[in-house]
């Protein structure tokens, strides 16, 4: 069998859910289980209830309008909802009532969103003909821990493939959910329903597991800066993980490690195009002659400057420096050393004010906002020879100043810091160079 995952915007529209209709009929022969979020903008507005709630002012009907129309256009029936509609309402009177939202009640709210797109699409399909059922995931066995809002799965004990067989017509399960050991509903974390489709892959031991979304994959570079980007055909795990890490929004990796885990591979689709082969992740796989995948970036990057004569000779420092970073709750980036001094960088600028006080303690600090962070991904420049050389040349051809260098023994990846002034030209003289 294979996992169909349906992200918000494939199921946004009537238009979008039709669409998803045709593209499930022409796979019924692979077997598949659909996992699916909550339409496009639902969890949002179900978010903005759980805060708005507690003071009084919260107003529910929108979400049922939403799904009403919804209903009305693809010709449902009008009551199909009423029943989550009405639980969702009473769960808002409590929470007015008590003027208080608890992190447990929040999730609770959240799963409305996925309960109610599994039951339109399961609605929709029987409608037209293909037999299907809506499977809440925290029924059929998906437990977690009860850390509410990014609640963390417990081992699934074999309870999943055992209730999942049960299941009559292609089963349209709710992305995103689980329940704690007390049988209490929790969210994995906002666009869990990855990590969801990921974990049903493991316990079903599917042989693919497809995450349909509006991209024709994971591109070469980021077309909004880039021009003449591509999807990438196939990438390492290793790979999507650096790139994922620079803003390719597409897929976090760590939400498919359980697929990772069992060698499942990983194909990323566009649900408005689905006949491109999209991007396919595997564990690892054969070099192919180019050595570079992606070009990726990050913006907004403040370089932090550490001078310490003190540092000569001495153990432990780098490990103080970590410290304060840890406190402050700085994601260090990229680091590079001398014998006197260290430059990093971080992206959260409003802690850094705090961070660099601490750290003025060791040294002279600076900071220089107005960076960006560039990485050449791809698990060839570990064999190809002067992949840094072609980098940095092709960076002084284009006038741009490199200010950090990075590159680790384990060659995923090349790391460099420039103005934020230089992105543009950067990247796409170096996007131009290697595709
Ligand atoms: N509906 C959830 C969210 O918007 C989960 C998901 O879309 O993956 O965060
Ligand atoms: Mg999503």
């Amino acid at each position: 069998m294979i996992i169909m995952k349906f992200g918000g915007t494939s199921l946004g529209t009537a238009e979008s859910i039709q669409n998803v209709l045709r593209i499930v009929r022409d796979r019924v022969d692979l077997d598949p289980v659909l996992v699916v979020s909550a339409h496009a903008g639902v969890t949002d507005s179900l978010v903005e209830l759980g805060r708005t709630a507690p003071s009084g002012d919260a107003d529910v009907s929108k979400i049922e309008d939403f799904h009403r129309r919804l209903l009305e256009d693809l010709d449902l029936p009008a009551d199909l909802l009423d029943e989550q509609h009405g639980e969702m309402a009473d769960l808002v009177r409590g929470i007015k009532l008590v003027s208080e939202a608890s992190p447990r009640t929040r999730d609770l709210l959240l799963s409305f969103g996925e309960r109610c797109s599994s039951r339109l699409l399961a609605a929709y399909f029987n409608q037209q003909g293909l037999p299907a059922q809506a499977v809440d995931a925290f029924e059929v066995g998906l437990r977690t821990d009860n850390n509410f809002g990014r609640a963390r799965p417990i081992a699934d004990d074999g309870r999943i493939v055992e209730n999942m067989v049960k299941i009559e017509g292609i089963p349209i399960v709710t992305g995103f959910l689980g329940c704690d050991p007390d049988g209490n509903i929790t969210t994995l974390g906002r666009n869990g329903s990855d990590f969801s489709a990921a974990l049903f892959g493991n316990a079903l031991d599917a042989s693919e597991i497809q995450i349909w979304t509006d991209v024709d994959g994971v591109m070469t570079a980021d077309p909004r800066l880039v021009e003449g980007t591509q999807p990438i055909p196939i990438m390492s795990f290793g790979e999507a993980s650096e790139l994922a890490y620079y803003g390719g929004k597409v897929l976090h990796p760590a939400t498919i490690l359980p697929a990772i885990d069992k060698s499942i591979p990983v194909r990323v689709l566009n649900t408005h195009n689905a006949d491109n082969p999209g991007t396919v992740i595997l564990p690892e796989y054969e070099e192919s002659n180019s050595p570079v995948r992606a070009v990726v970036h990050k913006n907004d990057i403040h370089l932090i400057n550490l001078v310490s004569p003190p540092m000569l000779q001495q153990h432990g420092f780098l490990a103080e420096v970590f410290r304060i970073a840890e406190v402050h709750e700085v994601d260090v980036d990229l680091v590079a050393t001398s014998e006197v001094s260290i430059t990093m960088t971080a992206d959260r600028a409003d802690h850094l004010p705090a961070f660099c006080e601490e750290l003025g303690e060791l040294g002279d600090v600076s900071i220089e906002p107005g960076h960006a962070m560039i990485c050449v991904v791809g698990q060839g420049i570990a064999s190809h020879h002067g992949v840094a050389a072609q980098v940095l040349g092709t960076l002084a051809d284009a006038g741009v100043r490199v200010r950090v260098i990075s590159q680790g023994a384990i060659k995923v990846n090349i790391g460099l810091v420039i103005q934020e002034v230089d992105l543009r030209k950067a990247v796409n003289a170096l996007h131009a160079h290697f595709f």
